[in-house]
């Protein structure tokens, strides 16, 4: 019988029976390790800091690969470094790869800085048009690579399409499941070919690492996991350590900021002062119908934008007493950003206005503090500009 979700991130992939009985996993500081003759002469299976087989390793990947419902899984030492080394192991010089607009900047940076050195060929589609991608096929196109949900809008692309488009011209799909977590959505069992997270986000979940990981069949992580050995985007020990203990409360932490950034995205959208609110479980985003189709859960980021333009977004930060003015997302605090001035700083603001990224818009990720706690801050915020305009 397969375990629930909640059993296997406590237990999935431990091991049987626990190491000189610790119930917690202890830390394998250890860079090297004794040579067995079994390991002797393969390259790949030396037991050696750099080739991610510490026990800390392979407990994490087992436990990664049953949440995801994946054969299979690796982690790395960064979100980028799971999304670069996996591009750079399914593609070479001469391929081509579709990519969702819109998607994280330091994979659309990848893409269009590392990727076209190496010789690979970069098309962006608009991921909500599956009719519009065959335009943009080239016999040489070798993957497709789209986010489970985008930042700071929120946008669900139809991700059952992506998969039967990948299906039916043979390429390797890709999907950066970070916003979601296994909790929202495991993109595996829907037919996606390779899940990748930031783990520095929900899956770790307190701000105090940065980790990633990549899910898939047997043979494709063992490529890539080769790749990995060479271009050395390891995971410590430690900070496996960190990641591990951070998995076992994934579902607990998700399921309340699912519920808590719904509830605030609500009350947003029920203030006059408040011009947009960009959230996929509100019955107002387009993409709600899909997003409830795909997802249990919508997650802990919304966006939203105040009326008043940037000046009014930045009086509303200054007044906000419990969210951290911090980038990243997914942890146990709540963080609050402009976007425009942080994640998509790097665009002109042309593009940024083609992308529907106002200099106003806030975004929100939502923490596992008391959700009453958060309306009160948002609702004393508001009132006080309000009584400043009047
Ligand atoms: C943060 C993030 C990344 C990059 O992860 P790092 O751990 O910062 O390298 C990739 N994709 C998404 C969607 C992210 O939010």
């Amino acid at each position: 019988m397969a375990a629930k979700l909640e059993t296997t991130l406590v237990h999935g992939g431990e091991p049987e029976p626990r190491i000189r009985g610790a119930v917690a996993l202890p830390i394998f500081q250890s860079s090297t390790y004794l040579s067995g003759a079994a390991e002797e002469g393969h390259y790949h299976d030396i037991r050696y800091v750099r080739l991610s087989n510490s026990p800390n390793h392979e407990v994490l990947h087992r436990k990664l690969a049953l949440l995801e419902g994946g054969e299979a899984a690796l982690v790395t030492s960064s979100g980028m470094a799971a999304i670069a080394t996996s591009l750079l192991t399914i593609l070479s010089s001469g391929d081509h790869i579709l990519l969702q607009r819109g998607v994280y900047g330091g994979t659309h940076a990848f893409a269009l800085r590392e990727l076209k050195d190496f010789g690979v060929a970069v098309d962006f589609i608009d991921a909500g048009d599956p009719s519009s991608w065959e335009r943009s096929l080239r016999p040489t196109t070798r993957a497709i690579y789209v986010e489970a949900m985008t930042n700071p809008l929120l946008q669900v692309a139809d991700l059952d399409a992506v998969v039967a488009f990948a299906r039916a011209h043979r390429l390797v799909s890709l999907i950066d499941s970070t916003f979601a977590s296994p909790v929202n959505f495991r993109p595996i069992e829907r037919g996606f070919d390779l899940c990748l997270h930031s783990a520095t986000k929900y899956m770790n979940g307190h701000n105090d690492l940065g980790a990633g990981a990549v899910i898939g069949s047997t043979s494709l992580i063992k490529k890539i996991k080769e790749r990995l050995d060479h271009l050395g985007g390891v995971l410590d020990p430690h900070a496996c350590f960190l990641l591990h203990r951070g998995l076992k409360t994934l579902a607990l932490r998700v399921r309340h900021q699912n519920e808590s950034a719904l509830r605030i995205a609500r009350f947003l959208s029920e203030q006059p002062s408040v011009a947009r609110v960009h959230y996929a479980g509100l019955e107002s985003h387009k993409d709600h119908a899909r997003a409830r189709k795909l997802f249990a859960g919508f997650g802990g980021v919304l966006s939203f934008e105040p009326r008043g333009g940037e000046a009014a977004a930045l009086r509303l930060l200054d007044r906000l007493k419990i969210p951290l003015r911090a980038p990243s997302l997914g942890g146990v605090e709540t963080l609050i950003t402009l976007p425009a001035k942080t994640s998509h700083a790097g665009l002109s603001p042309r593009e940024r206005e083609e992308l529907g990224i106002t200099d106003g818009l806030i975004r929100l990720s939502v923490g596992i503090e008391a959700t009453e706690d958060l309306l009160e801050d948002f609702r004393q915020a508001l009132d006080a500009d309000a009584e400043k305009r009047a």
